[in-house]
C-alpha cells in the first residue's frame, strides 16, 4: 500500500484538485514546481538554515518521565511548542515563502481562523520584506483579538470576511476570490495539509523535518530510530502529517491521530470527521468531510480553535479508510484535563489541540515497553484565557 501522494495528485480515492478554472494557471504553476523547486540545494540549504537560526531547530525529543511513569510506559513529547512562534506551523510558512520567492511571487495572502496561521505567515513575510494579506471572518476577528493585534504589529493587513457565517469559511473563500484577480504576482499560503494538490503534499513535506529529527533523537535515547507509536492531533492535519511522514512505511510503527470530539461525537456539537465524516471536497480537494445529507457543509465545534474544522487533509482520510491509522476522540473536558494534567506533572503548557493528543493515555493502555512518540503541536499561551474560564483558575 502507498500512502505518499500519487502522480495524479491522490492519496488513494481523496485528494486531487477539484478547482475552479480560473484558479487553475495558479494551482498548476504551483504543481509543476514545487518538487523541483524543493531539490534545490540552494533552497534546501535556506530552509535549513533558517528552521535552525530562526525557528530554533532541531526542536527537543523530550522523554517525559513523571507522565510516563503515571501511564506505565514510554512517553516522549516531540517539542514543537518550543519553535519560534510557539507551534508547528512555522515550519510551513518558512517553506512557502521560500518557495513564493523563488516562483518570483511579491505578494502572499492567507485565511486564517483562530489567527494562529496568520501568525506564522505575517511572521515570515516580515522577515521576508513581502507584502502580506491576511482574511479573516469578522466574527473571528473579534474572538482572536490578541492574534489579529501581532498580525497587525507584524505588518500584516488583516481583511474582515464579512460574508456567510462569517468565520473560516468564508475567509477561504475571501482569500480564493483574492488569488483569482491577483494571479501573477501572488503566492496563497495554506496552512494546512488541505487544499488542491499539490498543496498537501507540500505541507506535509515542510511538516516532514519532524519526522526526520524524531528518529535520529530517538536513536539517541532509545537505541532504535522506530518508535512502537507516533501520536498526533488532527484539524486539518499538518503536524500530524509532519510527525508521521518518515514512518508511514514502516510497518512496525503504529500511527494514531486524535480528533476533537467537543462536546461528544453524537452531541451535535464535535469535530470527529473520521466518525461523521463522508466523502466530499472542501477547499478542493476530495476528503472526508462532515456534511448533512443534501451535502452542505456542517459547522463543527471544538474548545480548541486549531481542530475546529469540518475536514482532515487527503492523507489522513487515507489513512483512516485504509486503516492504517487508528483513530481516537477525545472531548472538551477529557482534553481540558489532560492538558493541566501535562503542567502538573511535567510543567509544561501545552495548547489545547496537543491536549487532545495528550488526553488518550486515559484511554488507551500501552505496553510499559512500548514507546510512544507524540507531538506536542504547540504551546499554551494563546488559550490562557480558556484555561482560565474552564479551571475558574
Ligand atoms: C493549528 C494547530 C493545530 C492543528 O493544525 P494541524 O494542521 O492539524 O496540525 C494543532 N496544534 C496547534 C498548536 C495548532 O496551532
Amino acid at each position: 500500500m502507498n500512502y505518499n501522494v500519487n502522480e495524479k495528485g491522490y492519496y488513494g480515492e481523496f485528494g486531487g484538485a477539484y478547482i475552479p478554472e480560473m484558479l487553475y494557471p495558479n494551482v498548476e504553476e504551483l504543481r509543476q514546481n514545487y518538487l523541483k523547486v524543493m531539490a534545490e540545494p540552494e533552497f534546501q540549504k535556506e530552509f535549513n538554515q533558517l528552521l535552525k537560526d530562526y525557528v530554533g531547530r532541531p526542536s527537543p525529543l523530550y522523554y517525559a518521565k513523571r507522565l510516563s511513569k503515571k501511564y506505565n510506559t514510554k512517553i516522549y513529547l516531540k517539542r514543537e511548542d518550543l519553535n519560534h512562534t510557539g507551534a508547528h506551523k512555522i515550519n510551513n510558512t518558512i517553506g512557502q515563502i521560500l518557495m513564493a520567492k523563488r516562483l518570483g511571487k511579491t505578494r502572499i495572502i492567507a485565511e486564517t481562523g483562530a489567527g494562529q496561521h496568520g501568525v506564522a505567515t505575517a511572521t515570515v513575510c516580515a522577515l521576508m520584506g513581502l507584502e502580506c494579506i491576511v482574511y479573516m471572518g469578522e466574527i473571528d476577528i473579534a474572538r482572536q483579538a490578541p492574534n489579529v493585534a501581532r498580525m497587525k504589529m507584524l505588518g500584516a493587513k488583516v481583511v474582515p470576511a464579512t460574508s456567510g457565517s462569517k468565520t473560516l469559511k468564508d475567509a477561504t473563500n475571501e482569500a480564493i476570490r483574492d488569488w483569482i484577480n491577483n494571479p501573477v504576482n501572488t503566492h496563497y499560503i495554506i496552512g494546512s495539509a488541505i487544499g488542491p494538490h499539490p498543496y498537501p503534499d507540500m505541507v506535509t513535506r515542510f511538516q516532514a523535518i519532524i519526522s526526520e529529527e524524531i528518529k535520529w533523537q530517538l536513536k539517541e535515547h532509545e537505541g532504535k530510530e522506530n518508535p512502537d507509536y507516533v501520536v498526533a492531533c488532527i484539524g486539518g492535519g499538518s503536524n500530524a502529517a509532519g510527525t508521521y511522514y518518515h514512518f508511514l512505511h514502516e510497518e512496525d510503527v503504529n500511527i494514531i491521530a486524535v480528533e476533537a470530539a467537543g462536546l461528544g461525537i453524537h452531541s451535535g456539537e464535535s469535530a470527529a470527521t473520521s466518525v461523521l465524516g463522508r466523502e466530499g471536497i472542501i477547499h478542493g480537494c476530495k476528503t472526508l468531510l462532515m456534511q448533512t445529507i443534501d451535502g452542505q457543509i456542517t459547522e463543527p465545534y471544538s474548545i480548541s480553535a486549531g481542530l475546529d474544522y469540518p475536514g482532515v487533509g487527503p492523507m489522513h482520510a487515507h489513512l483512516c479508510k485504509t486503516g492504517r491509522a487508528e483513530f481516537m476522540s477525545i472531548t472538551d473536558d477529557e482534553a481540558m484535563n489532560a492538558g493541566l494534567e501535562l503542567c502538573k506533572l511535567e510543567g509544561i503548557i501545552p495548547a489545547i489541540e496537543s491536549s487532545h493528543a495528550l488526553a488518550i493515555f486515559e484511554q488507551k493502555q500501552f505496553k510499559p515497553n512500548d514507546v510512544v512518540v507524540l507531538s506536542l503541536s504547540g504551546r499554551g499561551d494563546k488559550d490562557l484565557q480558556n484555561y482560565i474560564e474552564y479551571f475558574k483558575i
